[in-house]
């Protein structure tokens, strides 16, 4: 029986691990910090330690570290030299940080729409976008796959855009042997509790190879001033912000980093077992991994497909079978949840366009104007959100010390509510539709 009716759960309490990971040097990394983080100055041992240690995994020269992904993402939009009206491409579906950095600069994000399989930038849609103001693409690793960057550094230099790497949920991740972070021309990371790699609070990092860049994107992190060498003359040279990260969660993160190789192991391995272990379990689409790259499934994300059990939409709605799966595998003790409802740009920020104010930055001169975000397009990211469950992050972590036993356990949960209870699971669905007890919001 369901555990939602009062069957046994597969998953029982604290079988699964959370994340982060976190280990005694972890702990002896933090206390160290803080007996050395006084008397306070900037920047602190514990932050430079941080910044040599990614430059050193990335092979990125310069690196900054940040109190958010959010805040090394405006900071490099900014690097780029992305100024009012300019206009930046960015993923449909991804999180908010990816294009609202874009207006941070009071720049205009133009969304592309993605690929069902690999969840990311379509270089095929990419090109369709570009006109005279566009200056840059962000594209994101989204849930921990690299996008496809060689196709998008060959449009990127074709139109001389810049290229910026939104490496927020793919630490450890490779494209072709090359890290993750250092796959765009700058690169911004995210070091949230819940990341890959994590500062347990707060934090993120910003990454060029380029000397110009790393001097305004330090512009931006720290009150618009420049800091040459020793000391700061207080005179802010453009507009900036307090980006600095906190000493103790920068410590946790170099220590965590050291073990980002392992970690990463771990996370691929796990990947790969349930996505094998998931083979036959119809219903639902797990992720692809194409040739050459390496996934770290910071999500794991799966497609609801009810189609494949012969259910109709007239009968069983998509997005009824959705909330029917979701609740059933919550209940087996499987953390699921439905990421990102509905695109980017269905966002009212993007639907009602009032920015900062007064329509600000698209109806501030410098935009080009008549800019609208319509649902057509971005059809295949509305599919996307339509059937998207995903497991990772925090709740059904793919990271140590959970391994492949507990992939067979997440499996486990599939095969029970997709094979074993399935009559139980579509009547479940059914129920909510005929009730309009299911969210279609989001969807057109
Ligand atoms: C988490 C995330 C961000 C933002 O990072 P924060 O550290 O939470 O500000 C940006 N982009 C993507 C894709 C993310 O997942």
């Amino acid at each position: 029986m369901l555990a939602l009716t009062g069957g046994r759960p597969v998953i029982p309490e604290g079988a699964v691990a959370p994340w982060p990971w976190i280990r005694d040097e972890d702990r002896t990394a933090v206390l160290g910090a803080l007996d050395r983080s006084t008397p306070w100055h900037w920047p602190m041992a514990a932050v430079e330690e941080l910044e040599a240690a990614w430059a050193d995994f990335t092979g990125m020269p310069y690196v900054l570290a940040a109190n958010s992904g959010t805040a090394a993402l405006h900071m490099a939009v900014s690097a780029a030299g992305i100024e009012p009206g300019d206009e930046v491409l960015v993923p449909a579906d991804t999180f908010l940080a990816s294009a609202s950095c874009v207006l941070q600069a009071n720049a205009v994000p133009v969304f592309v729409d993605t690929d069902i399989e690999t969840f990311n930038l379509d270089p095929a849609r990419v090109e369709e976008r570009i006109t005279d103001r566009t200056r840059a693409i962000v594209a994101v690793d989204l849930n921990g796959l690299p996008a496809p960057y060689d196709p998008l550094r060959e449009i990127a230099d074709r139109h001389g855009l810049a290229l910026i790497e939104d490496a927020a949920q793919a630490h450890g991740a490779t494209y072709h042997g090359r890290p993750a972070g250092a796959l765009g021309t700058l690169s911004a990371a995210s070091l949230n509790g819940s990341k890959c790699l994590s500062a347990l609070g707060e934090g993120g990092l910003f990454a060029t190879r380029d000397a110009e860049e790393h001097r305004l994107a330090r512009r931006v992190l720290m009150f618009g001033e420049e800091l040459p060498g020793q000391g700061r003359d207080y005179n802010a040279r453009i507009m900036g912000w307090n980006y600095r990260i906190d000493v103790l969660a920068a410590a946790f993160a170099r220590s965590q980093l050291g073990r980002l190789p392992e970690m990463s192991g771990v996370r691929r391995a796990n990947g790969a077992a349930l996505t094998a272990a998931l083979a036959g379990v119809p219903g639902i689409r797990p992720p692809v991994v194409p040739d050459g790259l390496t996934h770290v499934y910071f999500f794991y994300p799966l497609l609801v497909a009810p189609e494949e059990l012969g259910l109709a939409e007239a009968d069983v709605p998509v997005a009824a079978f959705r909330d029917a799966v979701e609740r059933a595998v919550n209940a087996e003790g499987l953390g699921i949840i439905r990421w990102q409802p509905r695109p980017v740009p269905a966002q009212t920020l993007f639907q009602e366009m009032r920015g900062y104010g007064r329509g600000c930055p698209w109806t501030c001169g410098h935009a080009r104007p008549g800019h609208r975000y319509r649902a057509e397009e971005y059809p295949v990211a509305e599919e996307i959100c339509r059937r998207r469950l995903v497991l990772g992050q925090s709740f059904s972590s793919l990271g140590p010390p959970n391994d492949e036993g507990t992939m067979r356990l997440f499996a486990e949960v599939f095969h029970k509510v997709l094979v074993e209870e399935r009559d139980a699971v579509v009547a479940l669905a059914r129920g909510l539709a005929r009730d309009g007890a299911y969210d279609d919001q989001g969807t057109s």
